[in-house]
């Protein structure tokens, strides 16, 4: 469809980042475009339906710029899952491995009411892992998982299949 046309149109490919053999997804030229970003954030909110959610979550940091923009189209609120250590009260953290190491997600405790339908966003969908995280973090803290959207896909890295049996949705997969 047009939407997947256009995020191909905005999306570079940097060999080599973070590190030797990676091909990096850059999208800060999908985030420059003004017209490109809104028919993004407009797709992603007609995907869903406008009444399907009453909060959206992005992922630290690209997340936040396209959860950001969601919220205030549909006139809900926002909720930044970070990184470990960032956030000021008391908070949720869930674990995953990387390739290297592992990586810790927060969420505040209070983040979320009973009921909370909570639409979750990224950039990017890789390994999952870092999605997994996130959305037993926002059901730990009491939201239920209304969807799940990125950008783009990286189907080779069966993020899919690590979520599954919960639905995600790719404007584009490659
Ligand atoms: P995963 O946990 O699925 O392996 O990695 C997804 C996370 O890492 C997302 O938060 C995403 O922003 C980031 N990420 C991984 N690979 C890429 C990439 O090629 N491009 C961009 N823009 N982000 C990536």
């Amino acid at each position: 469809p047009e939407v997947a046309r256009l995020v191909a149109s905005r999306v570079l490919d940097v060999p080599d980042f973070p590190k030797p053999g990676v091909v990096f997804k850059d999208l800060m030229p999908l985030f420059a475009d003004g017209h490109v970003f809104r028919e993004v954030i407009d797709g992603i909110i007609a995907h869903h339906g406008r009444d399907s959610f009453d909060m959206v979550v992005g992922i630290e940091a690209r997340g936040f710029v396209i959860a950001a923009a969601i919220a205030y189209a549909a006139g809900v609120g926002v909720v930044p899952v970070r990184k470990a250590g960032k956030l000021p009260r008391p908070a949720y953290s869930a674990s995953y491995a990387l390739e290297y190491g592992e990586a810790t997600l927060e969420v505040h405790q209070d983040a979320f009411t009973a009921g909370h339908r909570v639409l979750v966003v990224d950039d990017v969908l890789a390994t999952g892992g870092t999605a997994e995280a996130t959305l037993d973090l926002v059901e730990r803290a009491g939201g239920t998982v209304a969807g799940f959207t990125v950008l783009l896909e990286l189907a080779f890295l069966e993020g899919r299949k690590r979520l599954s049996p919960r639905p995600v949705h790719a404007l584009l997969t490659v």
